[in-house]
């Protein structure tokens, strides 16, 4: 019988598959570049930039929480997003999420264009405009949801089935929602992103990413990639990471529960001209969005009254922490404009409402009041 999603994030994908001889509890850190053989063909283990077992046991959990085939961990969010754009050849057409991660729009504007891929920003929100963008040569689908900053929702089942009519992959940056409130795979996306450094972490101490992959051959094609072009994560970070995974499912129902706490909150504060959160029934997404997961996440934006008033709550903040990144138990308050979203290009950025005015909220385990407070005071004047 296969365990539920929290027992997995405690004790991995399977039972205990684990090898260890000593019968330690907790993954042991095989801190070792290579294995040694006693004869040829004899041990699975190589060599760690191919395959490690303590990596190995970190993608197997991850596998079975986003009911994958295979899963395979890289040194960062953006290693293994590039690796998934290794999969193309140059003259392939991508079409993607106009909002998404900055380093993910700088990897397509410098890196992929560079390699001949030609990739289509499209606001992905609206299925019709997907349609539209499909042409022979498209391979693929990109999506982020919700998006980062504004929180789009992309319907995942209608891109799904214009991926399919066209024979392109529907790949799906997770790392918002993770599988704990969000399964892309199991509604036919091909691939799954994550920087694991975010919610799958959960703690700001590390940096990671993985690739989830809906088939075996999939799989084999990522790990092919990943193990000659070298990202791969180390054993302790690995380790670092299985350890964080345990209680994913308790700290995003707790960081979820003072989310919308603060979404409720911030909507009544006179310098708050708009809370993004897609836990608000008035949020354009919420209908599609209820319909794909089980829940809304820990990410908000705010549009404040002016640039003025963010910038003096960037600086008034005391509990927040002003700083980038997300997903972990301290709460971070970023500024798009010139930290996520800096490498977007300006006209794509005001398109978007990236602008002077918006903060982006990451909560994390503190008190919900404590964090209310401080945001509160750190907004006025
Ligand atoms: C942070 C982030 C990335 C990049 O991951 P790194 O671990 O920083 O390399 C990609 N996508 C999203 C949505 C992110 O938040």
């Amino acid at each position: 019988m296969a365990y539920s999603f929290e027992t997995q994030c405690v004790h991995g994908g399977e039972e205990r598959t684990w090898r260890d001889g000593e019968r330690s509890v907790s993954t042991p850190i095989y801190q070792s570049a290579t294995f040694f053989h006693t004869q040829i063909g004899h041990g699975q283990f190589n060599y760690t930039r191919q395959d490690n077992p303590t990596r190995l046991h970190l993608e197997e959990t991850v596998a079975a929480l986003e009911g994958g085939a295979d899963a395979i961990a890289f040194a960062s969010g953006m290693a293994a997003i590039a690796a998934v754009f290794e999969l193309f050849r140059p003259g392939d057409h991508i079409i993607v999420s106009e909002d998404l991660y900055g380093g993910t729009t700088r990897l397509f504007n410098n890196v992929s264009a560079k390699n001949g891929l030609l990739v289509e920003f499209v606001d992905t929100c609206d299925a019709e405009k997907i349609r539209n963008a499909v042409r022979p040569e498209t391979k693929a689908i990109y999506v982020e949801t919700p998006s980062n900053p504004m929180m789009n929702v992309t319907d995942l089942r209608e891109a799904r089935r214009i991926a399919a009519a066209a024979n392109a992959l529907l790949i799906v940056d997770n790392t918002f929602m993770t599988p704990y409130f969000q399964k892309p795979l199991t509604l036919g996306a091909d691939l799954v992103v994550h920087s694991g450094t975010k919610f799958l972490a959960g703690h700001n101490d590390t940096i990671c990413g993985f690739v989830v992959a809906a088939t075996k051959q999939l799989g084999e094609d990522v790990r092919l990639i990943g193990k000659t072009t070298g990202g791969m994560l180390s054993p302790f970070d690995s380790w670092l990471v299985e350890r964080g995974i345990k209680t994913l499912a308790v700290r995003l129902e707790r960081e979820q529960e003072t989310a919308l706490k603060l979404a409720r909150a911030l909507q009544e504060n006179p310098h708050v001209k708009k809370v993004y959160y897609v836990g608000l029934p008035e949020h354009p997404g919420y209908a599609v969005n209820k319909g794909q997961t089980t829940g809304f996440g820990a990410m908000l934006s705010i549009r404040t009254d002016s640039e003025e008033t963010a910038l003096r709550a960037l600086r008034k903040v005391r509990l927040i922490t002003f700083a980038e990144s997300l997903g972990g138990t301290e709460s971070l308050i970023t500024y798009p404009l010139t930290q996520t979203h800096d490498s977007v290009p300006e006209e794509q950025r005001m398109r978007l409402g990236i602008d002077g005015s918006l903060l982006r909220l990451s909560v994390g385990l503190e008190d919900a009041r404590d964090l209310l407070a401080d945001i509160e005071q750190a907004l006025e004047e």
